[in-house]
């Protein structure tokens, strides 16, 4: 008896949850949409949600015309400020904090240039949560959670390597703890891409019912995450998802990670602007993503030297997309962090010469897309979903 009281507690909390994150997921949706989604007993549906009402977490707002003519819906949605945590997005150039609340959604408190450096680092970051975050009357956070540009041991916090900072080893916790003893929040730090690859599977309808896929993070380097039967993999030592150091040319050009011919050497970002430039123009703007972001308007302008520059992208990305798509077989890839910018028509190319050399991507059910979500949105969403998911666990108990 015991045991069946044990999981009918549990069935309850899943359903809370599921009731909750589909209202997070569809802001307007009635109790009878919720009831088909969720395959239901409507009954089941309107206790869950009186309870989720008395806890603040969902609101009502609004009627609307139902399925039913004649008949109206009452329109849910989840309170904003219900929870409020802080969140962090360390760039290789720039670093951000804000407030992220339990619909996804964020607002930016402070950024400044990444300082490379690690003590530098986390002096600034603890000054910028100091003055922005803590320094007057301020919600109660709930978590901190932080995006970051390179391998995190996932539950520990500690980053094993930022290749674009040279960090190994860092207890992200115990820094900051013993920097900013007054600050007594859970901690959660990830990876940017996996980041990225979770708010889009939260928020992108073309591929949240999916159950694979490959996010290939375009920045300056190249990251990822891999997807499979609905969960992220992290591997042995958490680099699962590293794309940018498969070899695509043993006799390519060195990598700063000490090989030859790695992906990155060939499609990030940075390495296609110098491409460019190298031939004699200079793109304006002063940073790598205003650069390709200008490379990618002289594409579309019809400019020839920008063609040739993206076709030789193009090229290298299809070989590097086959491989993914031959060994994992998955429902998407996507295209993601300024992969997300990428024109259609190049993306409808890449789609064509991937199916050429991936019989996986010959499947009509096949889906290569570039990420609903930009580069600036898609980690912070991630992280405050990451903060959110801890939120929920705990107030629907
Ligand atoms: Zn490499």
């Amino acid at each position: 008896m015991r045991i069946r009281s044990i999981n009918a507690e549990k069935m309850g909390l899943s359903n809370r949850l599921t009731l909750l994150n589909l209202i997070r997921t569809t802001p307007g949706v009635s109790r009878r949409e919720l009831a088909r989604l969720a395959g239901l007993d409507p009954s089941t549906v309107t206790k869950i949600i009186a309870s989720l009402l008395e806890k603040g977490l969902v609101v009502e707002h609004g009627v609307r015309d139902a399925d039913h003519p004649g008949r109206k819906s009452i329109m849910l949605r989840v309170h904003r400020e219900a929870a409020v945590a802080l969140i962090a997005e360390i760039g290789v150039e720039k670093t951000r904090i804000a407030t992220g609340f339990l619909d996804a959604s964020f607002e930016v408190l402070d950024e400044f240039d990444t300082p490379p450096e690690e003590n530098a680092f986390f002096s600034a970051f603890t000054a910028s949560l100091r003055s922005k975050a803590f320094g007057f009357e301020h919600p109660e956070y709930c978590a901190l959670s932080v995006s970051v540009p390179g391998m995190v041991e996932w539950g520990s916090n500690v980053l094993r390597y930022l290749p674009h900072m040279g960090w190994r080893n860092v207890d992200f916790e115990a820094r900051l703890g013993h920097l900013l003893p007054e600050m007594h929040l859970p901690v959660f730090t990830a990876n940017e891409a996996k980041l990225s690859l979770i708010a889009e599977m939260f928020q992108n309808g073309g591929v949240s019912r999916l159950h694979s896929g490959v996010y290939v993070y375009l920045s300056q380097g190249v990251g990822g995450a891999i997807l499979m039967g609905d969960k992220i993999i992290h591997g042995l030592s958490n680099t699962a998802g590293e794309l940018g150091h498969m070899t695509v040319d043993p006799s390519g050009p060195l990598c700063h990670c000490g090989n030859r011919g790695c992906f990155e050497t060939f499609v990030s970002i940075d390495t296609v602007v110098k491409n460019y430039e190298r031939r004699g123009a200079m793109l304006p703007n002063d940073d790598f993503r205003g650069k390709f972001r200008s490379l990618l308007r002289l594409f579309s302008e019809g400019n020839v030297h920008a063609r040739e520059i993206l076709d030789d992208m193009g090229r290298s990305l299809s070989t590097g997309i086959a491989n993914l798509v031959n060994i994992l077989n998955p429902d998407f890839i996507m295209l993601g962090g300024m992969g997300s910018i990428l024109p259609p028509s190049f993306v409808a190319v890449l789609a064509e010469e991937v199916a050429k050399k991936a019989p996986g991507a010959a499947s009509p059910a096949f889906l290569l897309t570039a990420a609903s979500l930009g580069i600036e949105s898609a980690a912070m969403e991630g992280a405050t979903l990451m903060a959110m998911n801890h939120f929920v666990k705990k107030a629907i108990k």
